[in-house]
């Protein structure tokens, strides 16, 4: 995963403590990280499961208000990963974007592929 290419400026929360469980445990070992259920890590918000209820701190890249979100919603945005845009903002870009195709080098799709991976094992 090259994480370095992504920009995250607009994302001010870097790292969520992550409580190991039955039900993510699989995850986090196919990312390479040695836990056990019971634990709890530090992950960089890059690599957290795409359908995670936890709150990120956004800075908007508009008008620079900062707000709180649930990454999952973030994703749901479907700004380029690291982008964020509060709720005024993002309609006056939406109208001025329209057209712009994001391609295939969705920098999550690694990630989304990965859990679609996980989900057919179980
Ligand atoms: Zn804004």
């Amino acid at each position: 995963m090259m994480l370095e290419k992504l920009n995250i400026n607009m994302i001010i929360t870097r790292e969520i403590e992550v409580k190991i469980l039955d039900i993510n445990i699989e995850y986090y070992n196919n990312l390479g990280f040695e836990v056990y259920v019971g634990d709890v890590i530090n992950i960089p918000i890059e690599l957290l499961s795409s359908g995670s209820h936890y709150k990120i701190l956004c800075k908007c890249d508009g008008c620079g208000c900062e707000k709180e979100v649930l990454f999952k919603n973030y994703l749901k945005y479907g700004n380029e990963f690291g982008v964020y845009y509060c709720r005024k903002c993002s309609e006056d870009k939406r109208k001025k974007t329209l057209k712009k195709n994001y391609g295939v080098e969705y920098p999550l799709q690694n990630i989304k592929i990965l859990n679609k991976k996980n989900r057919k094992k179980e």
